[in-house]
């Protein structure tokens, strides 16, 4: 029939759980950079599914390798091999230089594999006595929303309510080298840490502190384990986040645009030594590693590889922070960033700023209540990063 945006908002307010707080646009289609209400007014996107979505909506050859595969066969579970695997192994075991990896379909269900991996490595290898391991993780992390996930989590809201949370976690300030040397232990099996802190609202750790943080791992014999399922992939105009420091972390989390938008897959990967500690019957998934995730996950690599879309973010990135910091206005507090992963921290709520801009065209979401974000899909262009630049100037000069 015709459903226009009012009715489908008030069916979807209706029926669905109210565990998010959605900008009042429905998005019925989508291409590139750019999506479409029913109405058929036109938005660029600047979220990218929290960055999901870096290699452009649709992008035609993933959606190629979906069909193509859709004709063949969509899932086998783990119970018997399929041939998408295989290939889909290899590769995101070069492109990280690894040489194990570990199929699931969400962020925190990778998470929960890496948890799971750095601590049966903290007895089958480091020696840890059984059940005392730790795992540090830093303040202002996230994680996602599973009950490991949410244990790490210092933000009570994503914790109310669902006690008792899992024990064998330590917090430390992110950023803060001194913290973490006090906080390893023997019984320390891993350090979890973003490179870059996404919904934390674009939080980049002093210069230097990564590889530091990663030799201090080094010397004490503990997992350096880097999430970089948002900041991973492109979106901080490296492949990989702590390119930017020089070193290559025991274990990468990885997920959102592993996926290109397309399909949900993620995957923690690392070496044998490492991942080598499961066994049939320790882990899994029905989905993880399906036909289909794998042959749009390859494409979705190829992708980032072919259009050299990390280049084209680190680009863009300085373009456009150079652009926003133009804009004169005693209401910005910071404007940083690092490739198309830009953070604008105001002085007061986001949440009216991203509103206007919505009236504008452009999709922002505001994070911890005082910045916004603009992350697009990494295909946009310079003219394009013009037009959103221009309708940004005008809301918020
Ligand atoms: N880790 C990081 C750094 C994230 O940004 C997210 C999602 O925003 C997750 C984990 C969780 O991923 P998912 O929502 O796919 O479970």
């Amino acid at each position: 029939g015709n459903r226009n945006t009012q009715s489908i908002i008030e069916q979807t307010e209706k029926y669905g759980a109210h565990n998010y707080h959605p900008l009042p646009i429905v998005i019925s289609k989508a291409e590139g950079v750019w999506v479409e209400d029913p109405e058929g007014n036109k938005y660029m996107d600047m979220l990218s599914a929290y960055s999901a979505v870096n290699q452009g909506h649709r992008h035609p050859k993933i959606i190629q390798a979906l069909k193509e595969q859709a004709d063949k066969v969509t899932l086998t579970s783990r119970a018997f091999h399929n041939d998408q695997l295989g290939p889909w192994y290899e590769k995101i075991c070069k492109m990280t230089n690894k040489e194990m990896a570990l199929p699931m379909n969400t962020g925190a269900e990778a998470v929960e594999t890496a948890i799971k991996a750095a601590r049966r490595w903290g007895y089958d290898v480091k020696g840890i006595a059984e059940n005392q391991a730790e795992i540090i993780g830093c303040v202002g992390n996230f994680h996602g929303r599973t009950m490991a996930a949410v244990s790490l989590s210092s933000e009570d809201e994503y914790k109310r309510g669902f006690g008792p949370m899992l024990p064998g976690i330590k917090l430390v300030p992110y950023g803060d080298l001194n913290a973490l040397k006090e906080s390893i232990t023997p019984n320390t099996a891993a350090f979890l840490i973003e490179p870059i802190q996404g919904e934390a609202g674009i939080i980049i750790p002093p210069k230097g502190y990564l590889k530091a943080a990663y030799e201090l791992c080094k010397e004490n014999n503990v997992l350096f384990i880097a999430d970089e399922i948002q900041a991973g992939l492109g979106r901080t105009g490296k492949m990989f986040a702590c390119e930017w420091e020089g070193f290559e972390p025991d274990m990468y989390i990885l997920g959102k645009a592993l996926g290109g938008g397309v399909f949900p897959i993620s995957c923690v990967v690392a070496n044998k030594d490492i991942l080598g500690v499961f066994n049939p019957g320790s882990h899994g998934s029905t989905f993880g590693g399906n036909p289909m995730a794998c042959a749009v996950s390859i494409a979705a690599l190829d992708v980032l590889i072919e259009e050299k879309l990390a280049e084209k973010s680190q680009e863009l990135g300085e373009y456009f922070i150079s652009k926003l910091k133009e804009i004169k206005n005693p209401i910005i507090k910071e404007i940083r960033g690092r490739g198309l992963f830009i953070g604008m921290e105001l002085k007061e709520a986001a949440r009216p700023y991203c509103e206007q801009l919505k009236e504008e065209g452009l999709l922002c979401k505001e994070t911890h209540d005082t910045v916004i974000r603009f992350a697009p899909p990494l295909v946009i262009t310079k003219d394009e990063l013009d037009w959103a630049i221009e309708r940004i100037h005008k809301v918020l000069s």
